[in-house]
């Protein structure tokens, strides 16, 4: 089956109702025919769920689906992104393991790499994600695996997947890849020798704004030692929220098409555009890793960003004048959002750090939603004049 098939047509069984649609299981547990059956279940020798910490129904349907997308064995839903990543990282290192992570990362991953992980022990380097070469100097006997988000939020950084793939097959690392910005109908890291694949399912995947939720993909091996994590920590995705992320992929594909169309389109209006100093969007000629995009993204994403000339001031008086587009944390969602990095999600940051991320002080970024392109240019060129 292709991608869009594979997307709708993985489902649960029907039930006795002979349903069209997969219903939903919020139960929290399973109930038993004896105190045997029990027994066997528990002892791993019957399949079938217990509970729904540790698995559910819809929420299998929901990883079946994942797996089959980024073409993995298996996969592990996670209660969100960072739930997904955080059980990616505690899966596999311990105690005295060293990570090499990009450092063009999503914020709160940045975070539990410089602070949460080496709380436990685990150290790290951070490598410059566009120059793989000089990672080699990064890797210590101790190294286990490498980090790394392609394209990057909010820089839009392009790392190439093929060479480190290459670099993490010869150094025996983990590889581990978010693939959140892409989503698997844009660029599978699998096919370049990524291990694993985390997701925040709540952008894109969702693509609607309504629910948290995450995932990790990867072998069957690995994605063993995920799911005893999770199982034990109770990062645990709802049964609510795997319906509903399941029921989102259906339509990912047709979703992830129109995305890109505008996001296109918006950064060709925006690249002319006199108050716009430099714009940025993997499948435009402008960006600085473009060939690689090209390599290895089906199309550009639903992402742009771009240099507004007045800086810090004009980033903010942007915000203030956009009338349709909203003002929110969040992206990936059918309505355009803008934001204002340098003075909103990462104004508590020094200037320097926030340049290291790629974050200039005109720096807006635009998760480009499914309204009509004219309304949507329309409402961005009011606002800049
Ligand atoms: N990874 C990336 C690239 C993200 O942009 C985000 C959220 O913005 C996350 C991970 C975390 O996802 P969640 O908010 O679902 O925990």
């Amino acid at each position: 089956m292709k991608f869009e098939t594979k997307a709708i047509r993985i489902q649960t069984e029907n039930s006795q109702h002979r349903e069209h649609s997969t219903p939903i299981y919020p139960t929290s547990s399973f109930v038993y025919d004896s105190a045997e059956q029990m027994g066997r279940l528990f002892a791993g020798e019957e399949k079938g769920n217990i509970y729904s910490r540790f698995s559910n129904p819809s929420v299998r349907e929901f990883e079946e689906k994942m797996a089959a997308l980024e073409g993995t064995e298996n996969a592990m839903a996670a209660a969100s992104g960072m739930a997904a990543i955080f059980a990616s990282f505690m899966a596999f290192l311990k105690e005295g393991d060293h990570l090499i992570a990009s450092g063009a990362l999503f914020g709160s991953s940045w975070q539990v790499v410089s602070d949460t992980l080496p709380k436990l022990g685990i150290s790290y380097t951070m490598v410059d994600s566009q120059d793989i070469d000089s990672w080699e100097s990064a890797v210590q006997e101790n190294t286990k695996m490498v980090f790394l988000e392609t394209p990057s939020n909010p820089g839009l950084t392009i790392t190439d997947l093929k060479a480190v793939g290459k670099f993490c097959k010869k150094h025996k690392l983990i590889y581990n890849v978010d693939n959140c910005f892409a989503t698997p109908y844009l660029q599978n890291p699998k096919k370049f020798g990524a291990d694993l694949v985390t997701h925040s399912a709540t952008k894109f995947i969702d693509g609607q704004g309504r629910v948290l939720g995450g995932a990790v993909c990867g072998s069957n091996e690995h994605i063993a030692k995920v799911y005893a994590f999770i199982r034990r920590t109770g990062a645990s995705l709802s049964p609510f929220n795997a319906w509903v992320l399941s029921k989102s992929l259906e339509t990912l594909a047709v979703r992830m098409d129109r995305h890109c169309d505008n996001a296109e389109a918006l950064a060709k209006f925006l690249k002319r555009h006199p108050k716009v100093n430099k714009i940025n969007y993997p499948h435009h000629k402008s960006h600085t890793q473009y060939a690689i995009a090209k390599k290895q993204m089906k199309r550009g994403g639903g992402v742009v960003t771009f240099e507004l000339k007045g800086g810090l001031r004009a980033g903010k008086k942007f915000l203030n004048k956009v009338k349709m587009c909203s003002l929110t944390a969040n992206l990936g969602d059918s309505r355009t959002i803008v934001s204002h990095p340098a003075s909103t999600t990462h104004a508590k940051l020094p200037q320097k750090e926030r340049l290291s991320l790629d974050i200039t002080n005109g720096l807006i970024r635009v998760s480009v939603g499914l309204e009509h392109i004219d309304d949507i240019k329309n409402d961005i060129k009011q606002a800049l004049g």
